[in-house]
């Protein structure tokens, strides 16, 4: 099964509501899901103590009970800090199948005599997943087309979809505009694809 939020494999999910729907997340970002659970619960903890010592103030009668704070737990660093993650706002928003075909063309492009590719790709699809100017139409086109490509990147020679190739190489081009930054980056990351790809 894959986790929602940054497309590893893994046997164990926890499933958790996100807005209207569900997502299954792996340990990783489970842990990072129930950090926010505890930041939240603790702010709303600090908001009704605030209230409670305020009505002891005006009624004379202090040391009413108050609600506890839950210990923060304790960060587990991520699996890979090299990788694509998806923060908890994004997930259900971006496919996560695409993010793991894009996490492992990171990893093959960093065992490659290219390293910095994987960088740019990372950094280029963190940008159009953060960049909240970008519609849903362009930021899913962008996404879903690196994802072809990095998909392509694990094909042999003879199985390419060479026409489509270029023309994903040309929707990119001319769409990538829209996100802030992302125009530099992806000028160094599409010399690559054109070479390993053609
Ligand atoms: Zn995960």
């Amino acid at each position: 099964m894959k986790c929602s939020a940054c497309g590893h494999e893994a046997e164990l999910m926890w499933v958790v509501e996100v807005g209207k729907g569900r997502a299954a997340l792996c340990l990783d970002c489970q842990s990072k899901y129930q950090q926010i659970q505890v930041t939240k619960h603790n702010m709303l903890v600090d908001e009704m103590n605030y209230l409670a010592e305020e009505i002891d103030f005006v009624s004379g009668f202090p040391g009413s009970p108050r609600y506890r704070r839950v210990p923060s737990i304790t960060q587990i660093n991520p699996r890979n800090e090299s990788h694509i993650t998806v923060n908890a706002d994004q997930i259900g928003i971006v496919n996560s199948g695409s993010i793991g075909e894009i996490n492992s063309a990171i990893t093959l492009t960093k065992q490659s005599n290219n390293p910095q590719i994987g960088d740019d790709l990372r950094s280029l699809t963190e940008l159009i997943l953060s960049d909240k100017d970008v519609t849903n139409e362009i930021r899913d086109s962008l996404i879903e087309s690196l994802a072809f490509l990095a998909e392509q990147l694990k094909q042999d020679n003879q199985s390419r979809k060479r026409s489509m190739i270029s023309t994903v190489l040309v929707n990119i081009t001319s769409s990538i505009g829209a996100v802030t930054g992302a125009l530099g980056i992806w000028e160094k990351v599409k010399p690559f694809f054109e070479s390993c790809l053609k």
